[in-house]
């Protein structure tokens, strides 16, 4: 039974410092429930001098606590006493679900054990990659040696909270660093848990801390605090610009920037059973409402094809329904808030005012009360130049071009401004290998859509999309410097 009552759920009311709960900061935030539009909890906005409290802890934690210099072993069998207290608790669903998007039965079954997967892939990293021997002329020893830069800031959106926190504090505590995370005001719950748990598989007091607040005010103060000493981000583009800029500012500090996307699923006519590719190209638009970075919102689908497979999705689409994050039955995501469904509500006018039409869907769900749930919307006969083709939605819209030669479909899969990830649906291995060179995106998926549970896998963006690695080797070793030793013998 994965139903229950969010208005029973004790909620962690504050930041997790030193491995305690504090409630202190500056002025209030409310946090409120996307499926019903209820006010969850408020909570004191960690201010500049928490967030320096909150450093340098970490600071003097990684330190004398031994984290950095412990045996690397010891350091991956307390991240897999962590991921083993993730999938056993009760709370973190409870906390997950009751105030983001995430419907409880996907949080238990996907986001719950994937979380705490990419802390057991972590884990192994620890004591498997190392530096470097390096050749040099005889009579010297060239090394490349890594070491943990000390305290990473952490900074992670709203859409999928807990995977994002296990992405940006699993390869840190793995290279030895302390992490200072700030989730994303409106989701600030789960990850309090999250580093309780840590702390309860072993992992010593000030090595992670939680600080709750804006962007502005915390994230801003994180981002300058000079003890901070590499930033790891996850978020849109335009905060990334900005806090790329703010890191170059304060210390010319390193940044890994997993950023925004408007990601094509480009079909051809040899794509193989319609009903299979809908599904994907379903999926790829419609996970978490529409509301995920690699989200396949541009379907670029072969003359051929095109009427058959859009009658398949349009068919798809109405069979969503709408129901409460906490409800074990809801499947579908609400969009986060009254901001964002205005946002998705703009693009599809302002797609319609240019000439597109709504094949589907284009409003919210009725009788949901104050919860965002929109419906699934296929748009055609949109115009290039139009929001719905040329910016990030996070919403499940998904506009449709179609096209006639291998030549045209990969100058429409390209976007502009961002390169995060594209689908191309093909059985011709000749073409799917063509696509993969000729589509800009840190991420090609062939005949599938969306990321698996093989964390050795990097993702990451071209262009606006970002800089650097999450998951993967390259994580880890982001979350290093490397220092060059010449020893003369
Ligand atoms: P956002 O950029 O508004 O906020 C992200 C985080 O940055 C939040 O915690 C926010 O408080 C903080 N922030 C805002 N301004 C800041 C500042 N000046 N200094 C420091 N921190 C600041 O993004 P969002 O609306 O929370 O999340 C949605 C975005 O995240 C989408 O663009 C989505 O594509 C992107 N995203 C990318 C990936 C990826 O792997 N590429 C994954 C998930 C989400």
């Amino acid at each position: 039974m994965l139903s229950f009552n969010p208005d029973n759920v004790a909620l962690p009311q504050g930041h997790y410092i030193n491995g305690e709960h504090r409630t202190d900061g500056g002025s209030f935030f409310s946090v409120s429930r996307p499926s019903d539009g209820h006010t969850a909890g408020e909570l004191a906005e960690a201010n500049a001098s928490l967030v320096d409290e909150a450093v340098e802890v970490a600071d003097r934690a990684v330190k004398e606590s031994g984290w950095a210099s412990c045996p690397p072993r010891q350091r991956g069998a307390i991240l897999r006493r962590w991921a083993d207290l993730i999938e056993a608790d009760t709370q973190l669903a409870l906390l997950e679900a009751l105030a983001s998007t995430r419907p409880v039965y996907d949080v238990k079954h996907h986001e719950i054990p994937f979380t705490a997967e990419a802390i057991r892939f972590y884990a192994e990293c620890a004591d498997k990659y190392s530096g470097d021997l390096l050749p040099t002329r005889d009579a010297s020893l060239g090394m490349l040696i890594p070491e943990p830069y000390g305290v990473i800031g952490a900074i992670t959106p709203w859409n999928f909270p807990l995977s994002m926190a296990s992405w940006k504090c699993g390869p840190a505590l793995a290279a030895g660093n302390a992490v200072v995370l700030k989730p994303s005001e409106l989701t600030p719950y789960s990850t309090v848990r999250f580093a309780e748990l840590a702390r309860q598989a072993g992992l010593p007091a000030g090595v992670l801390n939680i600080v709750q607040g804006s962007g502005a005010v915390t994230g801003s103060a994180l981002v300058a605090h000079p003890l901070v000493r590499k930033v790891s981000f996850t978020g849109s583009t335009q905060t990334g610009a900005r806090i790329m800029s703010d890191a170059a500012h304060h210390g010319m500090k390193p940044v890994t920037l997993e950023l925004g996307g408007k990601s094509p699923q480009l079909v051809f006519d040899d794509a193989g059973d319609i009903a299979e590719v809908a599904g994907r190209i379903l999926r790829g638009f419609t996970a978490n409402g529409g509301q995920a970075c690699v989200a396949g919102t541009r379907l670029i689908v072969q003359r051929g094809i095109a009427d058959a497979l859009i009658d398949k999705l349009i068919a798809l689409c109405q069979g969503f329904k709408p129901g409460v994050t906490w409800d074990e039955n809801s499947r579908y995501a609400p969009l986060i808030d009254r901001r964002q469904a205005a946002k998705v509500q703009q693009v599809t006018e302002a797609a319609v005012r240019q000439g597109g039409e709504i094949l589907t869907g284009g409003k919210r769900f009725e009788n949901t009360g104050e919860g965002y749930f929109w419906q699934p919307t296929l748009l055609s006969n949109v115009v290039a130049n139009s929001p719905a083709i040329q910016e990030e939605i996070f919403g499940p819209v998904l506009s449709v071009q179609v096209f006639d030669s291998e030549e045209e479909g990969l100058v429409l899969a390209s976007h502009p401004t961002y390169g995060l990830c594209a689908g191309v649906h093909t059985k011709n291995l000749d073409r799917a290998l063509r696509a993969i060179r000729g589509i800009a995106a840190g991420t090609v998926w062939v005949n599938r859509y969306g990321r698996s549970g093989d964390f050795i896998i990097p993702t990451g963006g071209f262009h606006g999309s970002g800089i650097g690695k999450d998951l993967g080797r390259q994580a880890f070793e982001a979350c290093q410097r490397y220092k060059s030793v010449l020893i003369d013998f």
